[in-house]
């Protein structure tokens, strides 16, 4: 008996094509796709009509290029091996004056998106001025070849954070720095935005003059916010193990590492489960229940490669034991404070567990 994590193909794919509504969308695949896997999620989502995808590594927008020969591939990081970037026809951030400057010659030929940083200060151009700045040196620039400027973007930090005024200063911010540049008469192919919390809190759709929404994690099937019903976006993850045995312990009991969990009623049955924080269960995840026969029971402990359910007489060895699927899904207890979707999804060990794809 192994632990398993699988997914399900067509409720992958129903999902994008929901999720996508058909608006025109960016999937974001770093991060191996989520951990969806990057070969199986471009698959996928080139099914559901994307064609434009982003990640962060210049390895992975490699691999997407030969998985997807036609996509539009946006690395979301500026890198400094420019000919791989090039040679790949890969699109890529423009992330400061600094930068352009001292690689304006380096960028011969390649696609860049200006990047505006905004709230979240993890990379971009500070302000219109800059982003004026370049557009007009890079107009003056006789040189021939010279980097063509494609795109241009920025990133939210906030649009998932509700009762607080930060999301909607920071989309302030980047409309008025759009609107003045489509106003000046600047064009550009691509204009992004949104991430998934963005783009369902502006009603599932791009914002005006924008080219893609540019999402992730409601791809994967996990919802941005909790006020969003969870009929709206799909989980396809299932992530389940097994109960090895179902041991007797009794009031006072002692079980697991040092003192982890201590008996408060005699008879206590607890299910012995094959799957641990080795294979990426998060700590905090184990504040919570495990799914056996349909019904919810307590977690006790939880150990590199086994937990403790406290369970009834109506569990018994061999007995699956579910982490994750459709019911209980990641985001419920993301939204519990277990920890962001792509967190308990990024730890998930896919060389402990059996990885299948139904
Ligand atoms: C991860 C990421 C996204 C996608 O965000 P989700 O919340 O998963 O939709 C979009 N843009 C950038 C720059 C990112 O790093």
């Amino acid at each position: 008996m192994t632990a398993i994590w699988s997914v399900d193909s067509d409720a992958f794919l129903e999902n994008a094509k929901k999720v996508k509504n058909q608006q025109p969308m960016m999937a974001v695949v770093k991060n191996n796709a989520y951990h969806y896997g990057l070969e199986f999620a471009v698959k996928q989502f080139l099914k559901a009509g994307i064609d434009t995808f982003s990640t962060t590594s210049l390895k992975e927008a490699v691999r997407v290029r030969e998985l997807a020969p036609n996509a539009t591939v946006f690395l979301m990081n500026a890198v400094y091996d420019f000919d791989t970037v090039r040679e790949n026809e890969i699109h890529m951030t423009l992330p400061s004056l600094k930068y352009y400057y001292e690689h304006k010659n380096d960028l011969h030929g390649i696609h860049v998106h200006l990047e505006f940083e905004n709230l979240l200060h993890r990379s971009g151009f500070k302000t219109l001025d800059e982003i004026q700045e370049v557009l007009q040196d890079h107009q003056q620039n006789s040189n021939q070849d010279k980097m063509i400027i494609s795109g241009l973007w920025t990133h939210f930090g906030y649009a998932d954070e509700f009762g607080v005024p930060e999301y909607d200063h920071e989309r302030a911010a980047w409309l008025e720095v759009l609107n003045t540049l489509l106003d000046e008469g600047h064009h550009f192919d691509l204009i992004h935005a949104q991430n998934s919390a963005s783009y369902y809190r502006e009603g599932q759709v791009v914002l005006p003059h924008h080219t893609h929404a540019r999402v992730g994690i409601a791809l994967y099937g996990s919802r941005p916010y909790s006020s969003l019903d969870e009929e709206v976006i799909q989980q396809s993850l299932t992530v389940k193990a097994n109960v090895i045995q179902v041991r007797d312990v009794q009031q006072g009991d002692y079980c697991g590492y040092s003192w982890a969990f201590e008996t408060q009623n005699d008879n206590t049955k607890l299910a012995v489960v094959d799957v641990g924080y080795g294979d990426g269960i998060l700590r905090t995840r184990a504040q919570h229940e495990a799914l056996i026969n349909g019904k919810r029971y307590p977690i006790r402990a939880l150990m590199m490669s086994h937990m403790f359910v406290e369970v009834d007489d109506n569990v018994h060895a061999q007995d699956q034991v579910v982490l994750y699927n459709e019911d209980m899904r990641i985001d419920e207890y993301t939204f519990k404070g277990v920890g962001a979707n792509s967190e308990q999804l990024s730890a998930m060990n896919h060389d402990s567990l059996i990885k299948e794809y139904r």
